[in-house]
């Protein structure tokens, strides 16, 4: 995995994801600017076609009563007609207005509308009580201004013309609310637009931080895994010369103990002359010290196998209950030997793995040898099999063996499968490698061995196997 190519992809994406964010908050500002210009368009209009015309087309009628009512006085103080035709044609164009000043009322805020619609209905009602014939008899009968009639048609007027000004107010009004609305809306856009700009500029400054951080982080996990990659190097190399170690062990140290153990035979058989008793005894102890290390060395090029592949597994299935038991047989006399009570728990079904037979025993031998070796007289040695399904490892089964021996300290149960390793203190002999090579060879056909063990109580090495290869893929240890 390049590291480099996929930290440079993340902040390839980082960068695409900062523009996305700009760029939506860009949108969000033009749109938000889009429905300002709607709005105040829509409150700018609404004043300059419906209250502005309102309020003008209200200050004319006004003036129109204004002029009618003056050529009414006129027409009563002088008694001439041509007042009376002036009023009739005033009246003419007030009328011709109101529809209009109607259509523009219904578009004006409600009170303001409210106030022109008294203001229409105050100004008809005034050319209703006019009482035109008895104001044409009073000014034919000389001019008398505070006659009732002409008392009744000031009031009227007075009225009307204070609803004029109260609709003229009121428009007014109207209009003042829209120019604050406007100026409200166009401030608080104004306020958006720079907390937009704010925000635009912190974030593009946070992203700007994280893109340094990970690149500092993608920089730092570029020089672990070259550390790794080193210390991997390093450990391939140690394994070669390794390798190379024990090939030559084989030729150089494992071929002449086998020499100087046929000569050591020779004198055994007496073939170089009788041996006194003795030396006999002697060349006994040179053997066995030989047969000791040719077996380590064995056992070190067995381990050498597992690590390098050389060892190739035989699958087949196999009766695991069958196989512990003919194990454990070939243990009986041995165990016998050392005043031990041998057990087999017998599942009374057969328990088919697909495994190596051949490296199952083996495991299995060790496990075996080590607990009869470690277990002193009297003692029991058992061997159970057992499905891991309890433990949630379905697909899993597991080969027990327990004794009633001394026990590993929870400290040492990792290291007794380490190379070479003895729990200090062993009182019987050993080499350290049975348990390493039986872990390898675990691994190998996918499984593993655990071990369970209280001080004094005895010990418990479990041999985990996959049933199947499906089970073995489920699970990592
Ligand atoms: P060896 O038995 O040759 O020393 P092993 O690798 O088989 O090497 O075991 C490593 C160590 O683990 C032994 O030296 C012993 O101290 C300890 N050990 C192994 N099996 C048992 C057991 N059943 N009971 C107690 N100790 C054990």
């Amino acid at each position: 995995m390049d590291i480099r190519r996929l930290s440079g992809g993340r902040l390839g994406s980082e960068s695409g994801r900062v523009v996305g964010v700009l760029l939506g908050l860009a949108v969000l500002g033009l749109a938000m600017l889009v429905w300002v210009q709607g709005r105040v368009g829509a409150l700018d209009e609404d004043v300059r076609s419906n209250a502005a015309p309102a309020e003008d087309l209200v200050g004319e009628m006004q003036y129109m009563l204004a002029r009618q009512t003056s050529a009414l006085r006129g027409y009563l103080a002088s008694g001439d007609t041509t007042y009376l035709r002036q009023y009739d044609s005033l009246h003419a164009l007030e009328r011709a207005a109101y529809p209009v000043l109607e259509v523009y009322a219904a578009a004006l805020a409600p009170e303001a509308s409210a106030d022109v619609a008294e203001f229409l209905t105050l100004s008809r009602e005034w050319h209703r009580r006019l009482l035109l014939e008895e104001i044409a008899a009073v000014g034919s009968a000389g001019a008398r201004l505070d006659a009732p009639v002409v008392l009744l048609e000031q009031e009227i007027y007075r009225r009307a013309l204070d609803a004029a000004s109260g609709a003229t107010l009121s428009i007014r009004e109207m209009t003042r609310d829209r120019h604050m609305h406007i100026q409200r809306i166009e401030r608080d856009a104004r306020l958006i637009l720079v907390f937009l700009f704010f925000l635009s500029g912190g974030i593009a400054v946070f992203i700007s931080i994280m893109n340094g951080r990970i690149r500092a982080l993608a920089l730092e996990t570029e020089e672990r895994r070259m550390e790794v990659q080193s210390a991997m190097d390093r450990t391939e190399r140690a394994v070669a010369a390794r390798q190379h170690l024990i090939r030559g062990f084989t030729h150089d140290v494992k071929n002449p103990l086998n020499v100087a153990d046929g000569y050591a035979d020779l004198l055994r058989l007496g073939l170089r002359g009788e041996l006194p008793a003795e030396q006999a005894v002697v060349i006994g102890k040179i053997r066995t010290a030989i047969r000791g290390a040719v077996e380590i060395i064995d056992t070190l090029l067995e381990i050498n196998r597992v690590e390098s592949g050389g060892l190739k597994l035989e699958l087949q299935s196999v009766d695991l209950a069958k196989l512990a038991e003919d194990v454990l047989e070939e243990h009986a006399w041995i165990a016998a030997a050392a005043g031990l009570e041998l057990i087999f728990r017998d599942p009374g079904r057969a328990i088919i793995v697909l495994t190596d037979p051949d490296r199952v025993r083996q495991v299995l031998k060790n496990l075996l040898a080590n607990a009869v070796k470690y277990t002193p007289s009297p003692g029991k040695v058992k061997v159970q099999l057992d499905f891991a399904r309890e433990s949630g490892h379905p697909g899993w089964v597991k080969i027990l063996v327990t004794d009633t021996g001394p026990g590993i300290a929870s400290e040492e149960q990792e290291r007794v499968f380490y190379e070479f390793y003895r729990v200090p203190g062993a009182s019987v002999p050993g080499q350290g490698l049975g348990l390493t090579i039986s872990q390898r060879i675990a691994h190998l056909l996918g499984g593993e061995i655990t071990l369970r063990s209280v001080p004094g109580q005895g010990a418990t090495f479990e041999l985990w196997l996959p049933m199947h290869r499906a089970a073995a893929a489920r699970v990592r240890w």
